[in-house]
């Protein structure tokens, strides 16, 4: 359903270029949860917002690679196209604060309702029903009259439901849940999980769930793919990657935090901070942290390289292994 290529977006700031997203490639099928996990500032939510064709202006473009959705090219589009045609109604964003995506001077029930009309899939009243069928599937009680409710009136959980309603509303094809459930408290983010599960199997949608919660991506994707320094390092089926991980950044992640259900000896930090993106290390990012880092890890950045098990991994190890 969707094929990303050697997607490159970039930031140009008065004191230089971020390389944000350098090179990403992936695919997601229906149905599926992609997991997109790393550290603050590798790129994750910047490969989301590329999707939508919204890198952040002036700053940010897509400066190249490819974003099919259904055999469709988006890159490139028109901005008039993407707005009328794309967003909000084949690729939909829960982002991780609802106080952003809600409008406070407007009803739940109008919020809702607004990319139904805007999208020209019912008339202003029809809208209005439609909405409070889809606040029903996000399981907000008493959905007909919290429809007429402000923001404001909800929970913070409830508050994520009602975005998670307007993002759903219009059936996309595939739905980027951006740090959805970092700031719901536990007993709430697992209430939210079982909802993406259910609006995934109710809508057959590809998920991209962006996270920084390796156990919350633990338990909701099929898939996952690790972020660093703008691109993905290694990608797997999650046991696999949970069990057995490739990459010494994924190994690093994955001993820093207890995930329930992973045996581990030791919590242990990886060493060092992430790179300034304005003056990434030359050849693998990772390299200044790495404890298995080569003179060839200095001077070139490794190859994506296929594993036998189906996963990838970007690392000279690998390399060297598999020649
Ligand atoms: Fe470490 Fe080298 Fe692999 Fe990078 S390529 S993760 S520095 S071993």
């Amino acid at each position: 359903m969707l094929r990303v290529r050697d997607l490159k977006t970039y930031l140009y700031l008065k004191r230089g270029v971020v390389k944000a997203v350098d090179g990403v490639s992936f695919d997601l099928a229906s149905g599926e949860t992609l997991g997109l996990i790393g550290e603050s500032g590798s790129g994750k939510t910047m490969t989301g917002l590329s999707l939508l064709g919204l890198p952040p202006k002036p700053a940010g473009r897509i400066v190249a690679g490819s974003i099919e959705l259904d055999g469709r090219e988006l890159v490139g589009l028109d901005e008039d196209v993407l707005a009328r045609e794309v967003r909000g109604r084949q690729i939909a964003m829960i982002s991780q604060d609802p106080m952003t995506s809600l409008n406070p001077v407007f009803t739940v029930g109008n919020q809702v309702a607004a990319p139904i009309r805007a999208h020209g899939l019912a008339g202003d009243r029809s809208a209005i029903d439609l909405a409070i069928h889809e606040l029903e599937r996000v399981r907000v009680p008493s959905a007909a009259e919290r429809a007429s409710d402000y923001p404001h009136q909800f929970s913070g959980g409830m508050r994520q439901r009602v975005v998670a309603a307007m993002a759903i509303a219009c059936r996309p094809r595939l739905l980027i849940a951006d740090e959805p459930t970092s700031a719901l408290d536990v007993t709430i983010q697992v209430q939210f999980m079982d909802l993406i599960e259910k609006i995934q199997a109710d809508t057959g949608a590809g998920v991209l769930f962006i996270t920084h919660d390796l156990g919350v991506a633990a338990s909701l994707c099929h898939r996952i793919a690790v972020m660093y320094a703008g691109r993905i390092v290694e990608m797997a089926n999650v046991d696999k990657l949970y069990a057995d991980p490739q990459h010494p950044y994924t190994r690093g992640l994955l001993d820093s935090v207890p995930i329930l259900g992973r045996r581990q000896k030791r919590l242990q930090s990886i060493k060092g901070s992430p790179p300034d993106p304005l003056s990434l290390p030359g050849g693998c990012a990772f390299h200044p942290r790495c404890p298995h880092a080569m003179d060839i890890c200095r001077r070139e950045a490794p190859p994506m390289v296929s594993m036998p098990d189906g996963g990838q991994v970007a690392c000279w190890l690998k390399v060297d292994s598999t020649a």
